[in-house]
């Protein structure tokens, strides 16, 4: 793989993190239950990892409970809520993760819940007026809106709605995956948030959920009482120390990275808006600073006659995501729930703090490359000049630019 922009999917190990679990693939393997020294060293390690995190979160240990990633996490959550509280009212939005949206669907099919849908405007944010009738309405309801999003990048403004909850009584659930290590929050007014090691340079199959002091959950996984009964099965170590390690790295850097990532972001838009190719516009608030996870750009282009884009980027070893209505097979749930263009290729470009201002004017000179040669793209802007050629009152010269 020569670049790799699809960082919003996983990404790659920090190089802490490999030496933080190292000695837990070799020598220190004990199972953390054992009543014996080596035993006891691992369980160490998980307790040592726990008040890592929460420290970094400003969560006390007993709140944070290892899983096997957000989708567990997320699971736990809503199941756990819906059940340990019998909330019979869910407050969602059309742009979750599908982890949400499946669980809830699943809860709604057994007749479990209601789940009502909070408006969003044409960019994807939440209409916290219509939040806040909703949840007048509603007593006893269970709010699941997540912080960051992964496809176009909105961040929601989770104290608004941390206070909200607490005003109407209700328990109130945030997806931070994307969010984890890169945006500082805070926990007051969440009941439950949940993180993926993956996400923020650390191993694959690690996540955490927090649950506030005052709550309890109906637990999914029933076993030998491993963590604290909220989660049975003996613990992945290696997961845990290196979630720990990444997140420690990520909190120690985040402003630093932070402002880098921003200006990879901004070197992308900038380099777009001079390639050359027309039509391309931005999802959601992906372009924006402030209201944006800075790691996530999504972008909309004008469809090629010769198949997609990410297709082509991947040809060449360009690592994107995307979706795309000009094949035919349908844009994600997301970009659908947006006033956007619906003849358009999307693609999402996430950065981390690899990625280097040179790799991205590798991709733009691909990108454009890629559009020169298509012919639909290229009798286009031929018609175009024609067009204005013969337009031109002036009578003088144009020269046709193909
Ligand atoms: N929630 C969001 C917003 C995500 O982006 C993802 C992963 O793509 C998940 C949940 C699921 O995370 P995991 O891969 O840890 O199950």
């Amino acid at each position: 793989m020569e670049i790799y922009l699809d960082n919003a999917a996983t990404t790659a190990l920090d190089p802490d993190v490999i030496e933080a679990i190292l000695p837990f693939l070799t020598t220190n393997y004990a199972n953390p239950s054992s009543a014996h020294g080596a035993g006891r060293r691992v369980k160490e390690a998980i307790d040592q990892a726990r008040r890592t995190v929460a420290g970094l979160l400003g969560a006390s240990p007993d709140e944070i409970y290892f899983t096997a990633g957000a989708t567990e996490g997320i699971n736990l959550a809503l199941s756990g809520a819906i059940q340990a509280y019998d909330l019979n009212h869910v407050l969602t939005s059309r742009i979750e993760h599908k982890a949400v949206l499946a669980t809830l669907k699943r809860h709604e099919k057994e007749g479990d819940i209601e789940t009502s849908f909070v408006k969003l405007d044409e960019r994807g944010n939440v209409d916290l007026y219509h939040l806040e009738n909703l949840l007048r309405a509603n007593p006893r309801t269970l709010i699941a809106l997540m912080h960051g999003n992964n496809e176009i990048g909105n961040l929601t403004d989770i104290q608004a709605i941390g206070v909200l909850a607490r005003r109407y009584n209700a328990v109130f659930f945030t997806d931070t995956t994307q969010t984890m290590g890169k945006v500082r929050f805070d926990l007051q007014d969440i009941d439950f948030l949940v993180g993926s090691a993956h996400k923020f340079h650390g191993p694959k199959g690690a996540g955490f959920i927090y649950i506030n002091k005052k709550h309890h959950l109906k637990p999914l996984i029933y076993g030998g009482g491993q963590e604290s009964g909220q989660r049975g099965g003996t613990e992945n170590v290696t997961g845990i120390v290196g979630l720990a390690k990444a997140l420690e790295v990520a909190y120690r850097n985040l402003d630093e990275n932070q402002t880098k990532i921003c200006k990879l972001k901004q070197y992308l838009v900038s380099k777009l808006a001079i390639s050359g190719i027309e039509g391309i516009c931005y999802n959601g608030e992906s372009k924006s600073l402030e209201n944006s996870v800075a790691n996530v750009l999504s972008v909309s282009f004008p469809c090629l006659s010769t198949g997609s884009l990410v297709a082509g980027l991947d040809q060449i070893g360009i690592a994107v995501s995307g979706g795309s209505a000009c094949s035919g097979r349908g844009t994600s749930h997301v970009i659908r729930a947006l006033a956007c263009e619906a003849d358009k290729e999307n693609v999402r470009f996430s950065f981390s703090k690899f990625n280097t201002f040179e790799e991205l004017d590798r991709v733009v000179a691909a990108i454009v490359r890629i559009y020169e040669s298509d012919p639909l793209v290229a009798a286009g802007k031929a018609w175009k000049n024609i067009a204005s050629w013969a337009l031109d009152s002036s009578g003088g010269a144009r020269q046709f630019q193909f």
